[in-house]
């Protein structure tokens, strides 16, 4: 599927965000978000790369970023830590209860999509994808034995490197000279696909 493709399903899905948060029916995400964590099972993170609102916003967030040659904080150290993405799915999983315990609506989604906006406009998309994003940490459990997801043929890559600097959730690896992906911080975004020059980086088994 071509980029345009995949980014009219990825405006699609923002598009029907905003109006569920906007009638208040929100929680209707939360159903396909319950949904796509299934299917990642199979198909790793497509949730990630096809239908998250936060990562839909933030790249025009990065392309304007790139254009301005804003390079930004790196991510520090600290944040990195596994107790950060726990710290943060705790929280969240917290909130989540206390919500349909209480029966209060609390607008978890749109203030997630805030924080992950405002805090790519000082780091790198890797920081939200990576290390902070709850949904990103919930996802990654049953996208660890997907049969599906992005892979580099070694035999056809020419180790040019460029898929790493391209990934916006530092999920390449580099063991000796040889590249590979992550999969389960993979977001299925192909932001590698798109830039390999010799087409190694496919969507398989
Ligand atoms: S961009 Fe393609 S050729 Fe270059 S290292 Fe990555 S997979 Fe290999
Ligand atoms: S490895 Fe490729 S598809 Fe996966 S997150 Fe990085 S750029 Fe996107």
């Amino acid at each position: 599927m071509n980029k345009i493709a995949q980014r009219s399903i990825q405006v699609l899905f923002l598009a029907l965000f905003i109006v569920l948060a906007v009638i208040g029916k929100i929680q209707i995400w939360m159903f396909i978000f319950v949904l796509s964590a299934l299917a990642s099972l199979v198909f790793s993170r497509l949730y990630c790369g096809w239908i998250c609102p936060i990562n839909t916003t933030l790249k025009p967030l990065t392309w304007a970023k790139k254009k301005l040659h804003i390079k930004g904080f790196k991510v520090p150290g600290f944040l990195k830590k596994v107790w950060v993405r726990i710290l943060m799915l705790a929280l969240f999983l917290g909130i989540l209860a206390f919500t349909i315990r209480t029966g209060k609506k609390l607008p978890v989604l749109p203030i997630s999509v805030a924080l992950g906006f405002t805090l790519t406009l000082f780091f790198p998309e890797e920081l939200w994808h990576r290390y902070l994003c709850p949904y990103g940490t919930i996802l990654s459990l049953p996208s660890r034995k997907a049969k599906f997801g992005m892979k580099i043929d070694e035999e056809t890559c020419i180790k040019c490197g460029k898929c790493m600097k391209a990934c916006p959730a530092a999920a390449i690896a580099k063991e000796g000279k040889q590249y590979s992906i992550i999969k389960n911080d993979c977001l299925v975004c192909r932001a590698c696909a798109e830039v390999c020059p010799v087409d190694a980086i496919p969507y398989r088994r």
